[in-house]
């Protein structure tokens, strides 16, 4: 079903999306500050440059494949001045300095004419369906209520065998990150979802990674890999994410009844990923008014597309 549709239909169901399943499971305190909240409601996490050029990127490769989409034999330089119109549009809008020199905007540009000349001749060989679709499937647990399941994938793509999920990621270290993607949770349920909305098989994603440290060899500067997907992997998706939710249920209640914050331990390993933690002072501290005061309520609801989120 489409997100409208999930929003519509079941307005009362608890919904999850990788975001909120990743949050929780890579440290449950994070995700009592960002699911639930002292005053029972979330705090927002905002993000910094990185995810802002990262997702810069990403919509100008929607850009550039929703003109393909479009028109299949538009030429490869209209289709990059799409791109590099809405890399700069969504750059001005959103990152903002200071910000370290490779997430600049000039610099963003020349990389993204790279990375779309780079793949030029390999992209011709699939057919790109749908860009940045979202969809949404109702999940019913052997026990407990039943919850929605929302996700957006980058690119639906047709290849010679079979439709792909297309994902890419920005990140210092490509060839990690593309190891990594192969077997995180996100992908595995983006291919999940695709599956139940498609009539034709969905055998597995196409990852690619564009690098974004500094001085990157340009051979290391973008890496692409297809991944297949068999239906034992994709019923594992599901069965573990019908645990992940049963257990952040469980936890949840057990705080309600009883106020206890240790049901949400620390994952102290988790505080310096990506940098520090925005919680850190919360956790360190402790969670002051004035603290608490410097956070937005976090609002995101991926079913509720058509309000400001
Ligand atoms: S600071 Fe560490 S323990 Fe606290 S929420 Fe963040 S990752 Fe978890």
């Amino acid at each position: 079903m489409t997100l409208e549709e999930a929003y519509r239909l079941y307005p009362d169901l608890e919904w999850y999306d990788n975001h909120r399943m990743t949050v929780s499971q890579q440290c449950n305190r994070k995700g009592y500050w960002h699911l639930v909240g002292p005053a029972g409601i979330g705090l927002a996490i905002e993000v910094g440059a990185a995810a802002k050029f990262g997702s810069s990127f990403h919509n100008a490769l929607r850009a550039y494949y929703q003109g393909l989409i479009d028109d299949p034999k538009a030429e490869h330089h209209d289709l990059l001045g799409l791109a590099l119109t809405a890399f700069h549009e969504y750059h001005l809008k959103h990152v903002y300095p200071p910000y370290e020199e490779r997430y600049g905007v000039e610099q963003g540009m020349r990389k993204l004419v790279r990375y779309l000349d780079h793949f030029q001749g390999e992209d011709a060989l699939y057919r790109p369906i749908k860009a940045e679709a979202g969809s949404a499937a109702l999940i019913t647990p052997p026990t407990g209520a039943p919850f929605i399941y929302a996700w957006r994938l980058d690119l639906l793509v047709e290849t010679r065998d079979g439709l792909a999920v297309k994902e890419t990621k920005t990140a210092g270290n490509a060839g990690t990150r593309i190891q990594r993607l192969k077997m995180q949770r996100q992908v595995r349920g983006y291919v999940w979802g695709a599956q139940r909305v498609s009539d034709i098989p969905v055998t597995g994603a196409l990852l690619d990674v564009v690098s974004t440290a500094k001085n990157v060899k340009p051979e290391d500067e973008f890496l692409r890999d297809r991944l297949f997907l068999n239906n034992r992997q994709l019923d594992e998706w599901y069965d573990e994410t019908i645990e992940l939710v049963r257990d952040w249920r469980d936890r949840k209640a057990r705080y309600f009844s009883t106020g206890n914050l240790s049901v949400f331990p620390k994952q102290t390993e988790e505080c310096m990923s990506y940098g520090r933690c925005v919680f850190w002072d919360l956790c360190y501290y402790g969670a002051s008014e004035t603290r608490l005061g410097e956070f937005t309520q976090d609002k995101w609801n991926p079913l509720n597309i058509l309000e400001e989120n």
